[in-house]
């Protein structure tokens, strides 16, 4: 099991020949993620990210299950608003299933920056981009179990993906064998020292009462 801390910058996965016979030149459309044509490209990139990931999910570092293909490559830049990016190795992480569902369609993408070609500032994405960036740049696993931003954009990332969701805490207090009690009285005193106006203390409250019941 991997360290939570991780980084992707300067390991960006780099076509091989038979990529680059699929989609040099290709301008990919909606729908083409699908193609089986693509399936050895999406393993090939899946694997080395998944190692570099230490074997968990880019964004809540929940441990991820490789057998089967039951978790997804998230597209940083949603591909039915972006399908040029589509196939970029800088355009995908390997993440678990609830953060790609949660982030879903949102738009990472800063208005006013060139569509033909992929971004590659970090301050061009409104929330984490994990090749650019460090994870611990912005976000931080609190006692281990609670997620608190560094930064704006860090914050944003936890609302984006719901950082703050109920699975992610019950995953990582099974790892530090922390029982139902401590756990509750741990994110009694978290809630304290967050915004009581935002959405992010809404979301440990919510979470707090379906582990406590
Ligand atoms: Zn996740």
């Amino acid at each position: 099991m991997g360290d939570i801390k991780y980084s992707l910058l300067g390991k960006t996965y780099v076509y091989d020949n038979d990529d680059l016979d699929l989609l040099d030149g290709y301008e990919p459309q909606k729908g083409d993620w699908k193609d089986g044509a693509f399936d050895d490209f999406k393993k090939n990139i899946k694997t080395l990210y998944y190692n570099d990931q230490n074997e968990r999910c880019a964004f809540c570092r929940k441990i991820i299950n490789f057998e089967g293909y039951t978790e997804p490559l998230e597209h940083i830049l949603y591909k039915d608003r972006y399908p040029q990016w589509m196939f970029h190795p800088k355009n995908l992480v390997v993440s678990c299933d609830p953060c790609n569902g949660k982030k879903s369609k949102f738009n990472s993408l800063v208005n006013g920056c060139s569509l033909n070609v992929f971004p590659i500032q970090p301050q061009y994405f409104v929330t984490l981009n994990p090749h650019l960036e460090d994870w611990n740049h912005h976000l931080k696993l609190k006692k281990g179990l609670f997620f608190i931003a560094k930064t704006v954009k860090g914050l944003k990332t936890i609302e984006v993906y719901k950082l703050t969701r109920s699975d992610v805490i019950h995953h990582h207090s099974k790892f530090k064998r922390i029982n139902k009690e401590s756990l509750a009285k741990k994110a009694a005193k978290l809630a304290y020292e967050v915004n009581p106006n935002s959405n992010n203390y809404m979301t440990i409250m919510n979470s707090i009462d379906a582990i406590i019941g």
